[in-house]
């Protein structure tokens, strides 16, 4: 079983919703990504560490990890799954270059 599919169904498990698993992911890849500065790996490990622990809140760890990330002054590179454009997230989590290209994706044409 993929590290994925675990993380999946341990969300389901915990009951997040599918947002809250897309934020859980981005933490792991956060801390699986040794482009990162090791701070703001660290930041996403010890979070992702505790993911599926009672009580855990997914936000708040969410946003520790965005703030370091600013923090560091991470650039994000991304390639844009609609068109193949490659760009510079403001956001850490940005999938698409444009609002268009990321209502083209959500419309699924
Ligand atoms: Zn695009």
């Amino acid at each position: 079983m993929g590290k994925h599919e675990d993380e999946e169904r341990r969300a389901k498990q915990v009951g997040y919703s599918r947002s809250t698993l897309r934020r859980l992911t981005f933490i792991r890849e956060a801390a699986e990504n040794e482009d990162l500065p090791a701070q703001v790996r660290d930041v996403a490990k010890a979070h992702y560490a505790r993911a599926f622990e009672h009580g855990f809140r997914v936000m708040p760890a969410y946003e520790a990890v965005m703030a370091a990330w600013r923090e560091h002054g991470v650039v994000w590179v991304g390639t844009c799954p609609v068109c193949g454009t490659t760009f510079e997230g403001r956001r850490p989590d940005a999938r698409y270059c444009s609002s268009a290209c990321r209502q083209r994706a959500h419309r699924g044409t």
